[in-house]
């Protein structure tokens, strides 16, 4: 397979614990190469634009005002089967049915503060990639 983008965020929970190195290394020891990295802290509603799909769900209320309750960082990766990649080293979005060695198993709190966001297919990824980040800072 060729190489494919993914789009993934450090969230606000593991950026408040410390764990932003740790996961960025598992991410580069996992094979990705970043294409585009960048620290911010996102408003309410530029949570709830990057959250749509969510809209409709119970947790949106709850998703973006945590999303948008500390800085973040966002990233463009880049590898063969990037998205299904990332979702596997990511592990299940709830901790608790999480494998071990994944990301969410070592240092995601709950279904809700969970560490990390992967894409989970090729059109969310480029709709993610450019909420983000203008082409010319793909590189
Ligand atoms: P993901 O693709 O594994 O991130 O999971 P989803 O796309 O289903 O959900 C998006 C994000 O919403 C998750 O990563 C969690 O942060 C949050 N979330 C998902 N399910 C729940 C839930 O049942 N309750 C709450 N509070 N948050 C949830």
């Amino acid at each position: 397979m060729s190489s494919q983008r993914t789009f993934s965020i450090i969230k606000p929970d593991a950026m408040r614990k410390g764990h932003a190195g740790a996961i960025l290394a598992e991410i580069d020891k996992a094979g990705f190469r970043i294409v585009a990295i960048k620290k911010l802290f996102l408003s309410k509603s530029q949570a709830e634009g990057f959250y749509y799909v969510h809209a409709h769900r119970p947790f949106f209320d709850s998703l973006t005002t945590f999303m948008s309750s500390g800085t973040i960082i966002a990233l463009a990766l880049e590898k063969e089967n990037a998205i299904a990649d990332l979702r596997k080293l990511m592990g299940a979005t709830n901790p608790a049915n999480a494998e071990e060695g994944t990301i969410r198993k070592k240092f995601a709190g709950s279904i809700e503060e969970n560490a990390i966001h992967g894409s989970d297919a090729e059109d969310t990824a480029a709709f993610e990639i450019g909420y983000f980040f203008a082409g010319l800072e793909l590189v």
